[in-house]
């Protein structure tokens, strides 16, 4: 095992011999000098039932106090295997009761940014954000966002990190770190937060994206949790980063990081929509001809205004590309529920080929309408505050009040999602011509609606925008409902026991699914053929339903009469 051994009788003596026993005054030498010697760790070797040594091990442990110490009790029957497991575990305790000494000896300092756009290193220089050592990254849960967000990060004069590939080891190393009990996307998170540090540069310091939360969701929690682990680790220079007004939004305007990231994501966004889309309907390898051509694209965009002179070309390009059937004929199914894994390539790995092998096209629920649900929330809770709903009188009450801090809380938000309404028509409006889009613009307000009959809209996080997206599906054009959420999500289990029901009395195929992260089980394959047939049910029935009239003209007094009700 290497490591040197001082038979206790080799030992000078350090003091009187406090017992009337040769060998219990020798291992109480050696107790002595263990507690002097921090690198010294003593093994005591003793026999089966030994009354003197039963003493003596008493006044051992008192006198040793929290540095480990192994004691062998050796008899007849022990075996070497057994020796050698406790060998090896004494000398597992030994190297991180030295490790935890070492770093209670040198005090760590965490490396934290400031409101005014500058880092504190854990050295206690400051830079600011903008220096070229300064790295920052997201958390990736889909290889376009990510590359979208690095894009945006560099049109703000920052300097964004390499984006690596997402994959289930970042997942697997998270967990090594984690009880298992916390809800996947955090050891995701701590997997990718260790990967980014062994890989950067000697003298790189290293941001990295958290979101704020409430509850039920702990993505509130995560932040505290992230911060803990790097200080346990002592991973130096790595501080989370926020887009918190009090945190200086990255050096710059606010509203102008919001443009700019908001025109990454809903590029990102749509980008996955065609994605899935050319899985369905593209010819061979026009799928990796889109993510190469977009990697390509988003690493020549220096600024915001770059990106939207390309735009157009890159969008005919994808208009050019050759298509098997007309995207608009093929059945489609809403995909809702944490965006971590929704998005991800792995939580339903296998799961989505079986659906595009049926020609059933899968549309994940925007990222960015998560961004206009959190602008819109703090309306609907402004409005709240007043005992009203948001709407015309709301937004007349806030006007009155704009120099109140509720009134101007409510214009704010109110104006923000207005704004990325905006940017989303413009970029849809762009990418319809590639007549590769299923989707619509997303509505925020009729979001809430459908879900306020059901759950609170006061309640902060996923559960609003996922349900009330369940309940639009059928309004929206979708035959079918995936809901999906990793192991331990709160949000995805309120939205489940919602949308299960309702999606049997609405007649609208649904299948929940609990992710671990790994392999799908054949039990919940099963459940996915079934769904599959039910979708395609679901899409016969549809295309039938325009052709006839009266039909038609039921289904729009029926639309009419639910939201009159
Ligand atoms: S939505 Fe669920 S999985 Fe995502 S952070 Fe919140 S509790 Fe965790």
């Amino acid at each position: 095992m290497g490591i040197p051994v001082i038979p206790a009788d080799c030992l000078n003596s350090v003091g009187e011999a406090p017992t009337a026993w040769h060998f219990s005054n020798q291992i109480l030498n050696a107790v002595a000098l263990v507690k002097q010697h921090p690198n010294l760790f003593l093994l005591c070797v003793s026999n089966f039932s030994c009354t003197i040594d039963a003493f003596t091990h008493a006044l051992l442990a008192t006198e040793m106090g929290a540095k480990p110490y192994l004691i062998l009790e050796i008899d007849a029957h022990t075996a070497d295997a057994g020796v050698q497991t406790r060998l090896e575990a004494f000398l597992d305790i030994a190297h991180n009761y030295r490790q935890a000494q070492a770093s209670r000896a040198a005090p760590f300092t965490l490396c934290r940014m400031s409101a005014s756009g500058k880092v504190t290193r854990s050295n206690g220089d400051h830079v600011p954000i903008t220096d070229p050592r300064v790295r920052l990254y997201f958390p990736n849960f889909s290889q376009y966002h990510s590359q979208a967000l690095a894009m945006a990060t560099g049109w703000l004069g920052l300097h964004p990190g390499e984006v690596s590939t997402l994959d289930r080891s970042q997942l697997e190393r998270g967990l090594q770190h984690t009880s298992g009990r916390e809800c996947l996307p955090l050891p995701v998170c701590i997997g990718q937060l260790l990967q980014i540090h062994e890989n950067r540069r000697g003298d790189e310091i290293v941001g990295f994206y958290m979101i704020p939360g409430g509850a039920p969701c702990v993505s509130a929690s995560y932040t505290g949790y992230i911060q803990q682990f790097i200080a346990d680790q002592r991973l130096p220079d790595l501080f989370l980063l926020s887009l918190q007004e009090d945190e200086g939004c990255l050096g710059s305007d606010q509203t102008e990081v919001a443009r700019r990231l908001a025109a990454a994501i809903l590029t990102a966004d749509i980008l996955v929509e065609i994605d899935h889309v050319l899985r369905v309907v593209g010819e061979p390898g026009s799928v990796d001809w889109l993510r190469d051509a977009w990697r390509h694209f988003a690493a020549a965009a220096r600024s915001l205004d770059d990106f939207d002179a390309e735009l157009p070309a890159f969008v005919d390009r994808l208009a050019a590309l050759p298509r098997r059937r007309d995207p608009s004929t093929c059945p489609r199914v809403v995909v809702t529920g944490d965006f971590f894994t929704r998005f991800s390539p792995f939580f339903m790995e296998g799961v989505d080929a079986v659906y595009a092998e049926r020609g059933i096209i899968l549309k994940p629920v925007d990222l960015s309408d998560f961004l206009v649900y959190l602008d819109y929330y703090g309306v609907v809770e402004t409005a709240s505050g007043w005992g009203m709903k948001p709407g015309g009188w709301a937004l007349a009450k806030a006007c009155t009040r704009f120099m109140q801090s509720d009134g101007k809380r409510y214009l704010q938000k109110w104006l923000a999602c207005q704004a990325e309404r905006l940017i989303e028509h413009h970029y849809r409006d762009l990418f319809r011509r590639t007549g590769l889009l299923v989707a619509g613009p997303n509505e925020v307000s009729s979001l809430f609606e459908s879900a306020a009959e059901h759950v609170s809209p006061l309640i902060y996080g996923e559960i609003t925008p996922t349900v009330g997206k369940g309940l639009d599906a059928d309004h929206e054009g979708y035959d079918g409902v995936i809901l999906i959420g990793p192991f331990n999500c709160l949000p995805f289990r309120v939205s489940e026991a919602i949308l299960r029901p309702l999606s049997v009395q609405f007649a609208m195929p649904m299948l929940s699914y609990e992710s671990d992260g790994y392999a799908v089980s054949p039990s919940v394959l099963r459940q996915v053929d079934v769904h599959v047939h039910q979708v395609l049910d679901h899409a016969a029935r549809r295309r039938e339903r325009p052709t006839r009239a009266s039909d038609s003209v039921a289904g729009f007094l029926a639309a009419a009469a639910r939201k009159l009700h």
